[in-house]
């Protein structure tokens, strides 16, 4: 059996590992892509909500978010790829006992060169209706919105190849040791020699990591999302997200898709779309948007996927403490899609440059846990 060589493994081919891949590849670095799957997108990346905004409250979030979204806003132009980005915005519903914290964030996103709008809820039920009981406002966010994390995802996949990266599917990664120079790779059979590996396995990293005999701290927790029956209000929904209770919601064509974060559900892969737990979103969101009142659910077009959850639910983006030519890029909890960007080229810049000058990454280090650092509020 011959062993194949590269400069850097990437492990999974998610919105992630594709970004990371093209940024290596352009960087001149030689690149195989390992993934279990039959094709890309076939993780998380493929059953997100696809949204992506700047309303972050932490800076480090923000920054990630203030160089990805124009990525996505100019992908076409700048890779001639439509990567099916939509600026739908982001509304938030803000409960009075929110408010002051709230407008803080919304102060360091304008500060950091954010646009955020402050609305009154007159001025939010433009967008969408609800019940503004117990509310002090809403923000909007014009440059937040959906993109199509498929058409991403491969628009990556395509670029790497073209800077000569090589993709290996139904490749499952079973063995990692490291070798003097690097790592030693067993998946599907072959072997790769490396100099770096990037764990890019979304919410299997923390299993990729042991292969390793490395501590990754992400695991896997379920997340379901709602469609409804075919609704005819003629307005776009943004991705409207009500503070008080985490429901959210946004048009997908005709149908609204909906859901609520299940704060309460174990750690695990566990699948599949539980109809007690519909049965409590729709109960739950009723009293902030009473039209759900007459909303059909489509439950055959609803569907469940996995966040990668790090014990902060902000992502880890960088070397591990106990090996430093294992770079991690995961965790994002539910904002991989849009932090890809940032995530890409930062990793490409720490691996050909051993620093990153384009993205502020220090605050997604390993060895923040435990430390007095700002945790991220706006986390859904
Ligand atoms: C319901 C839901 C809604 C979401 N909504 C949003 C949203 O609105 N906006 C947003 O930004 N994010 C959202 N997310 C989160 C987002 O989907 C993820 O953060 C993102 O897709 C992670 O991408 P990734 O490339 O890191 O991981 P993945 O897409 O999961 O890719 C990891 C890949 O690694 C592969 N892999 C695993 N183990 C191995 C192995 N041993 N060998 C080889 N390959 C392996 C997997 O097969 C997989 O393809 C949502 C997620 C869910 C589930």
């Amino acid at each position: 059996m011959s062993i194949h060589t590269a400069d850097v493994v990437v492990i999974g081919a998610g919105i992630n590992g594709a970004s990371c891949a093209f940024h290596l590849a352009e960087r001149g670095l030689s690149v195989a892509v390992l993934e279990r799957e039959a094709g890309a997108a076939l993780g998380s990346t493929g059953r997100s909500a696809a949204g992506v905004r700047v309303q972050f409250t932490t800076a480090a979030n923000i920054r990630l978010s203030l160089y990805s979204l124009p990525v996505f806003r100019s992908f076409e132009e700048r890779y001639g790829h439509d990567v099916g980005y939509r600026s739908i915005g982001y509304l938030l519903l803000v409960p009075e006992a929110r408010w002051a914290d709230h407008m803080a964030s919304v102060a360091l996103q304008k500060e950091l060169g954010a646009p955020v709008e402050v609305l009154d809820a007159a001025e939010a039920r433009r967008r969408v209706d609800f019940d503004a009981e117990g509310l002090a406002g809403a923000t909007f966010g014009p440059w937040d919105g959906v993109i199509d994390p498929h058409l991403a995802c491969l628009a990556w996949v395509e670029m790497a190849k073209e800077s000569g990266a090589r993709f290996h599917f139904g490749t499952r990664v079973a063995g990692i040791a490291r070798d003097p120079d690097g790592w030693h790779v067993r998946a599907g059979g072959e072997e790769w020699s490396c100099g770096h590996v990037v764990n890019a396995a979304g919410a299997w990293s923390g299993e990729v990591g042991a292969l390793a005999g490395l501590d990754v701290p992400v695991g896997p927790k379920r997340i379901q999302i709602f469609l409804s029956a075919p609704h005819d209000d003629p307005r776009t929904y943004p991705l409207t997200i009500d503070l008080a209770s985490g429901v959210y919601l946004r048009s997908e064509g005709d149908r609204v898709l909906f859901g609520l974060d299940n704060l309460e559900q174990a750690f695990g892969f566990t699948e599949g779309v539980d109809p007690e737990w519909l049965e409590h979103v729709l109960v739950t969101g009723v009293a902030r948007f009473p039209w759900w009142e007459e909303m059909g659910v489509d439950l055959r077009g609803s569907w469940w996927g996995y966040y990668g959850v790090s014990p902060d639910n902000s992502p880890i983006i960088g070397s591990h403490p106990d090996a430093d030519r294992w770079i991690d890029v995961c965790g994002f909890s539910g904002h991989g899609i849009m932090h890809a960007p940032a995530a890409g080229v930062a990793v490409a810049g720490l691996i050909a440059d051993g620093a990153t000058s384009t993205v502020d990454i220090s605050h997604f280090r390993h060895t923040r846990f435990g430390d007095d650092v700002a945790v991220e509020a706006n986390v859904f």
